[in-house]
């Protein structure tokens, strides 16, 4: 993948006869050229032949050029163990796959997980991702993401409580600590600044009053972001009432981890006062519609935090609960699963496509890089193919083609910081064939060494 080639200058790009769905602040749709020189958007609209010069040009009647996709919560680390964590309840499934999955990891089985996801995520026009790894070897997943062209913010999964956690995957406060500032300094502006930190405490659950109050502090300092999970099941809130009195959302703001750089997955177990509070710290929600539903835990009310001015923002968490990676499964679950509660016009196809691109770009605090289509930002897009695919066509308003009936079969295109990533559907630079080969073996390998972590 790319040994070099993400430091090296790149041709200008003529994308020619397009619709640009720009998702500027005037969400405006433009029919026209859009033009990528020095990995930046150096012209949207009319593009002649002057302003353009040497430019490589590519024909894109029928195609629709969107920002590539932000996805907030995703776990690399897991990609391995698709398909085989299904039917189960949260803590179920925690307990008798995921972590004795992770406890399982080596670096080099991890490193492929990473880059099968990666994979899944770009060929699916993915650009942007908030990463939560596993508790080890997050070097692995830094150096996944750095040569696989995406923009990443990744977090070693920190994790110091919990009687039924496999021995490999238990911590001291001190030290997760430090190897998170470790972790910090070693990747936050990494590959050009295309990779960021953010600190990845697990949930409540597990991890000790102390431990997430220092993330707050360090957090603070650093103008680092947090990313942790928060309100999936009504357990976590059963158990921080228990152990501190209070519900799981108001733990999180007492021990500082709420916050305009705090993105908290899930949200589906809230109420009325937990909204109040996420929405004066600025704190956003991750939307993760199939996990919810995969994983029993239920149905996160979105309209209720567009009421209440919460920030939203949209992710397919880890494999193992979704089964896929896809952000085009994402909106259009995101679209549909409020309708029988709230009303068909609740989260009609625009507010979708904000969640998928702008909303998630203000949630990692890279707006002013991605996340919409203008003058000066990033090049990072996708071009999708609706007109040639009878599943999308013939005609109709953009946004309902891309949410509704687009899926990521419709990917032709994608670019990131100006570089080519998807060919005509094809990863560039990754042999997948031979990618997956190394997956099998991986998986085969990370199977049968975790029965060992499997309790009882
Ligand atoms: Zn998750």
């Amino acid at each position: 993948m790319h040994p070099e080639g993400f430091e090296m200058p790149q041709r200008a790009i003529w994308l020619q006869n397009a619709t640009v769905v720009t998702m500027n602040p005037d969400r405006e749709v433009i029919d026209g050229d859009l033009l990528i020189r020095d990995g930046r958007i150096a012209a949207i609209g009319d593009i002649d032949q002057q302003m353009a010069g040497d430019a490589k040009r590519l024909e894109l009647s029928g195609h629709v050029i969107t920002p590539g996709f932000v996805q907030c919560h995703i776990h690399l680390c897991q990609t391995l163990m698709r398909n085989h964590a299904d039917d189960m309840v949260l803590i179920d499934w925690l307990r008798g796959r995921i972590w004795p999955y992770e406890a399982a990891l080596t670096p080099e089985t991890l490193a492929v997980s990473a880059r099968v996801g990666l994979a899944e995520l770009i060929l699916g026009g993915t650009t942007a991702l908030l990463d939560m790894g596993t508790v080890h070897h997050t070097d692995a997943i830094g150096e996944a993401a750095r040569q696989s062209g995406i923009r990443a913010h990744i977090g070693k999964c920190m994790m110091d409580l919990g009687d039924e956690v496999p021995e490999p995957l238990r911590e001291d406060t001190d030290e997760s600590v430090r190897e998170s500032l470790r972790l910090y300094e070693t990747w936050d502006g990494a590959a050009e600044g295309r990779i960021r930190y953010a600190f990845a405490p697990r949930f409540a659950v597990s991890c000790t009053e102390e431990l997430l109050r220092r993330v707050g502090e360090a957090s603070a300092d650093l103008q680092c972001p947090i990313h942790t999970h928060s309100s999936e099941t009504e357990f976590e809130n059963e158990f921080t009432r228990e152990h501190y009195g209070l519900s799981n959302i108001d733990f999180l703001k007492q021990v500082g981890i709420t916050g305009e750089r705090s993105v908290l997955a899930h949200g589906v177990h809230v109420d009325d006062d937990d909204c109040r509070v996420l929405a004066d710290t600025h704190t956003t929600i991750c939307h993760c519609p199939s996990s919810n539903l995969k994983l029993a835990s239920g149905i996160a009310n979105i309209p209720r935090y567009d009421k209440f001015g919460v920030p939203v923002a949209l992710g397919a968490d880890g494999a193992p609960c979704n089964n896929n990676l896809d952000a085009f499964t994402e909106m259009r679950l995101a679209a549909l699963l409020q309708k029988p509660f709230h009303g068909p016009q609740s989260m009609p196809a625009s507010r979708v496509l904000e969640l998928a691109t702008i909303d998630g770009a203000k949630a990692l605090g890279i707006d002013d890089e991605v996340g919409s289509l203008e003058v000066g930002k990033s090049a990072d897009l996708v071009v999708t193919n609706l007109d040639d695919d009878p599943g999308c066509g013939p005609g109709g308003e953009v946004a309902a083609r891309l949410v509704y009936s687009a899926q990521r079969h419709n990917v032709r295109h994608v670019f990131a910081s100006g570089r080519q990533l998807v060919d005509d559907g094809e990863l560039v630079g990754v042999d997948l064939r031979r990618l997956m080969a190394q997956a099998r073996e991986a998986h085969d390998d990370t199977v049968r060494r975790m029965q060992q972590f499997i309790a009882g």
